[in-house]
């Protein structure tokens, strides 16, 4: 199949691609490079099966495709919430060029929706019946309000325009390839206890996530598209730690003698959240595989590789970034 992955030079969309092509697709890569590199997908680069295309999503593009992954939108809360406009453009503007492509090209279209459409959640384990407690107003509001109608677009356009569409709700992801400075927290503590510097819990470190291998995720991604229901499916690891247990876990694997040190907590901050997935096991066949223990030495070996400074030199500077691959951007939440 020919196989559109819009956000692929990013984290989860590079480790999709990896597996769309080893499957033997036709695979096009759609990217404006705010948070994803080409380091990403450098392997395939000569490989005639694939296709890179720089394009902002929030601009129309025609394309021949069979099946869309739209996982373009940054997702940590540090680069949505830099530019919050052209995160909700990204989300509402995007996601409508995206289905318009989808309904004139009669592809399926999966979207990246996330279990942050249920905001600071009242219902604990979250189920996909759930439907949230979102500050419309807040910092958060640019990246939750945006999934929220991203959603709404999907489900409208296949009401009124029959568009075959997929909707995956991604909660917590972690693995390889995460950007150092991302700001997101398994990427935080791990750079952190690396370069032996102290780990940053926010507020008391009482609040909890659960953690899914990236892998997990693709697989669950892959089997959404290519399944018979459209969803909303929560794809997540139900293993669910406070995230003073996850600096904790952190410092034991990598510096037992690293500091903790306690930080003021951003606003609207989800207090619990971990994924019911019944859905996805009776619809999918799908539940992790990877123990949160074995998906962070993965993830560990690979910080420790990208961040021994001479290889900064042969990886070269992002497109958006400084040569240590740290985006233009500030990375502190004060
Ligand atoms: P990421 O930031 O690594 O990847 C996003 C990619 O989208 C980047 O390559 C970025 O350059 C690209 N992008 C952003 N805006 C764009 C635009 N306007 N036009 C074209 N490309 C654009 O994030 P990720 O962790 O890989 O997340 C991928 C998707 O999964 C996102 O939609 C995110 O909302 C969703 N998601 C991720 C998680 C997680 O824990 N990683 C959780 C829930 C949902
Ligand atoms: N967090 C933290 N230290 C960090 C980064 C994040 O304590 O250095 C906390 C953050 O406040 C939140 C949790 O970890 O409670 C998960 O944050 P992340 O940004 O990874 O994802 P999200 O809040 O979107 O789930």
């Amino acid at each position: 199949m020919r196989i559109l992955v819009t956000g692929g030079a990013g984290f989860i969309g590079s480790h999709l691609i990896d597996r769309l092509m080893n499957e033997g697709h036709d695979v096009l890569c759609l990217d404006n490079f705010y948070t994803g590199h080409k380091r990403n997908v450098l392997q395939w680069l000569d490989n005639p099966y694939f296709e890179l295309i720089r394009h902002d999503i929030t601009e129309e593009i025609r394309l021949e495709v069979d099946q869309i992954y739209h996982l373009a939108c940054p997702a940590s809360p540090v680069h949505y919430q830099y530019n919050p406009v052209k995160t909700i453009k990204t989300n509402v503007m995007g996601t409508l060029n995206m289905l318009g492509l989808a309904k004139r090209v009669k592809a399926r279209i999966l979207l990246a929706s996330t279990s942050e459409v249920y905001g600071d959640p009242e219902v604990h384990p979250q189920s996909e019946e759930y439907r949230g407690n979102v500050n419309p107003i807040g910092i958060r509001s640019c990246y939750d309000e945006g999934k929220r109608v991203a959603e709404t677009l999907c489900f409208d356009y296949h009401r009124q325009n029959n568009v075959d569409i997929r909707v995956a709700r991604i909660f917590n992801t972690y693995g390889p390839r995460m950007l150092e400075n991302d700001g997101r927290v398994v990427s935080n503590f791990v750079a952190q206890a690396l370069r032996g510097e102290a780990l940053t819990v926010y507020g008391d470190g009482s609040q909890t996530r659960s953690f899914c291998y990236v892998a997990d995720l693709v697989d669950g991604l892959i089997r959404l598209m290519n399944g018979g229901h459209m969803g909303p499916v929560n794809l997540g690891n139900p293993g669910e730690y406070t995230i003073l247990e996850l600096a904790q876990m952190i410092q034991h694997k990598i510096n037992p003698e690293a500091e903790i040190q306690f930080k003021s907590l951003p606003q609207d901050d989800p207090k619990r959240r971990r994924p019911d997935i019944s859905r996805a096991q009776e619809w999918l066949g799908w539940e992790p595989k990877v123990p949160v223990q074995e998906g962070l030495d993965k993830m560990i070996a690979d910080f420790r590789s990208r961040l021994v400074p001479e290889s900064f030199a042969s990886h070269g500077a992002s497109d958006h970034g400084a040569a240590d691959g740290t985006p233009r951007i500030p990375t502190t939440v004060s």
